[in-house]
């Protein structure tokens, strides 16, 4: 379901209908989990002040959903824990604000792997979101819930937040667009924080206008973050022909699923049918790039998630007697295994013993890392590969084994260590009819002629 097809049902029946009908889906498709919640007296309320023209704008009366680590109003902010599970946002994150802005309507708020911790939507604490396509399958993550909603036609689009692929990767695995701007396009005011280095706001969409829509309406300078860049962002209606395209080696190895392999091939055929070049190209340190984001990250995170002490918000220990046993118990209750792991990795490794060994080694590593993606972007318009190694895997497949959870991570978080946009683009189904999609990774700030470039081939 498009933008423009729901803005064409709110003009020939009401705002308060489509709305309704957006809320009667995600009710009819609550075993799939994609929702933690419902907004749905504050939706209605705005849809029928857009029928009384009180609220007017791009996308009046048009039903979105948000992650819930985005503050928002209408119910709980819980990221997925047991920490926040009654917190009520005391403000709406900048991304809202602005969507709120256009008249459009948030109607709940998706599933997400606790903190957005994780690859599946597994790790929520109140139990996973089912793929889209085949309910046995994970939904990807950790924007899961997001990637659903946006599947099932239940609304056109959502907002996830990507820190090392929590976009990319569950549009893939559902069949959807998922945008990841450069670092610093889109405010992250008001969203619950990951790994401040790495974490990025973006948005799934059934196609690239609509994805360029929301870019257009959600980026930009926010005072209240600091990391924010000015506005660069404008939709390309002509795409750049001639483009010098890389297809990055080292993510098409035997280790990748065969008909992933295919789909990117396939992609890259019609690319070359458009008459753009392709061709081979080398990232070598793609091959550390997980060990250097499961230091850096885990390090991030530890210190954003100290803040959550039992005395400041939202979950607290009862019957404690000490100071220690309040911080201790009640984050033992609000965080699942997932967040204890990386809080204790974190830890380690910006300990003062191991801090040179480990987390200054890994900046230096990323130093060279997005070394090579600038000398790439010297010659070449795009990079293409895979988004992930394989199409959406079986529920409890991967989760007695973390690290073959992050080996999942291994072609999405080059790009969040080096700041750079890229979007996973649908290439079709495997012979499962499982989706497999295909990223498009650019230079800093040419999120604009990646969407412009995936639009092309939309009709292809
Ligand atoms: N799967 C990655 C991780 O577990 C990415 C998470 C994210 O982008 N929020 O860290």
């Amino acid at each position: 379901m498009t933008i423009s097809e729901i803005l064409g049902q709110i003009q020939s029946t009401s705002a308060r209908a489509v709305v309704e009908n957006s809320i009667k889906l995600a009710t009819e498709n609550e075993s799939y989990h994609a929702l933690l919640s419902l907004t749905s007296e504050r939706a209605l309320k705005r849809a029928a002040d857009v029928d009384s023209g009180k609220i007017t704008g791009r996308l009046a009366g048009v039903p979105f959903v948000v992650k819930d680590n985005f503050l928002a109003f209408g119910a709980p902010t819980t990221a997925a824990s047991k920490m926040l599970e009654n917190f009520d946002a005391p403000l709406q994150a900048t991304a809202v604000e602005k969507l709120e802005a256009e008249g459009a309507i948030c109607i709940g708020k998706a599933n997400l792997d606790a903190f957005a911790h994780g690859g599946s939507t597994e790790n929520s604490a109140f139990g996973p979101t089912k793929n889209a396509f085949d309910t046995d399958r994970v939904a990807g993550g950790s924007s899961g819930g997001s990637a659903v909603v946006t599947a099932l036609n239940i609304v056109p689009f959502a907002l996830g937040s990507d820190t090392g692929g929590s976009i990319r990767q569950p549009a893939s695995f559902n069949g959807v667009v998922g945008v990841k701007p450069t670092y610093g396009a889109v405010s992250r005011y008001g969203v619950v924080a990951m790994a401040s280095s790495t974490d990025v706001i973006g948005h799934f969409t059934t196609n690239i206008s609509d994805a360029e829509l929301i870019m257009d309406i959600i980026s930009g300078r926010d005072e209240r973050d600091m990391t924010t860049l000015p506005d660069f962002f404008e939709v390309e209606n002509e795409t750049k022909p001639n483009q010098k395209i890389g297809l990055v080696t080292d993510f098409m190895t035997d280790d990748v699923d065969s008909e992933v392999r295919a789909k990117v091939n396939e992609y890259v055929e019609k690319l070359r049918e458009l008459g753009h070049a392709v061709e081979e190209v080398n990232l070598p340190m793609a091959e550390y790039a997980l060990a250097i984001y499961y230091i850096i990250v885990p390090a991030e995170l530890c210190s954003n998630l100290a803040r959550y002490d039992g005395i400041r918000y939202g979950h607290r220990a009862e019957s404690i007697k000490t100071l220690a046993e309040l911080y201790g118990k009640t984050r033992d209750e609000g965080f699942v295994t997932e967040n204890k792991r990386r809080i204790m990795i974190g830890s380690y490794v910006l300990s003062s013993g191991f801090f040179d060994a480990y987390y200054l080694k890994a900046q230096k590593a990323r130093t060279l890392l997005i070394n090579e993606f600038d000398k790439l972007f010297e010659n070449y318009d795009v990079l293409i590969g895979p988004v992930a190694p394989t199409p959406a895997f079986k529920l409890g497949e991967n989760t007695a084994d973390p690290i073959k959870m992050y080996l999942n991570d291994i072609m999405t978080v080059p790009t969040s260590l080096a700041g750079l946009p890229a979007i996973s683009v649908p290439a079709g189904n495997n012979s499962e009819g499982l989706p497999i999609g295909v990223q498009l990774m650019g230079s800093r700030q040419s999120d604009a002629k990646l969407l412009s470039l995936a639009k092309s081939m939309e009709t292809k």
